[in-house]
């Protein structure tokens, strides 16, 4: 008798916190929590500040990174690098560290999570870097043909 009484007092226990509890859930799509601060969503790519240096793509661990680059001679002989990076989004696993690599700032995250796509081929950024000064390049990372 003394089991059955602690069994209903325990569900009427568990009914009433039901009831008063706040949904540990939201209505999504209509409802959306904010993503906390340090979130990282979709990644953004400023092909303005980047150097063409390689070394997000030495560092990061999924191989989502290629910084295809060359060099070229102007005509009053300075050597410039031109070329551009590519990133294979669908195997980029929001980790940081080609933020944290790039000394120049040029890969950031926003807090968008909706990244869903129909189709593998979406998920390919490339950007073109402006022409950097050749000290800029890294000499040691190696130059994606
Ligand atoms: S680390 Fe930064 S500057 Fe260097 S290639 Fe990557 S994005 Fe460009
Ligand atoms: S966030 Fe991580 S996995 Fe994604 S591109 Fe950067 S280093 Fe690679």
């Amino acid at each position: 008798m003394a089991r059955k009484f602690s069994i209903a007092a325990m569900a009427m226990e568990l009914m009433e916190s039901l009831l008063v509890r706040k949904p540990a859930t939201v209505m999504y799509p209509i409802e959306r929590l904010a993503p906390p601060d340090r979130f990282r969503g979709r990644m953004r790519y400023d092909p303005d500040s980047c150097t063409l240096c390689g070394l997000c793509q030495r560092d990061c661990p999924a191989d989502v990174i290629k910084v295809v680059r060359k060099r070229v001679e102007r005509e009053d002989g300075k050597k410039e690098t031109v070329g551009h990076v590519e990133f294979e989004m669908d195997r980029c696993v929001f980790c940081g560290q080609c933020a944290y690599s790039c000394n120049s700032g040029s890969i950031t995250f926003t807090k968008d999570f909706e990244l869903a796509q129909p189709q593998r081929q979406l998920f390919m950024m490339k950007g073109e870097a402006e022409e950097v000064d050749d000290d800029a390049c890294d000499a040691d990372t190696e130059v994606v043909p």
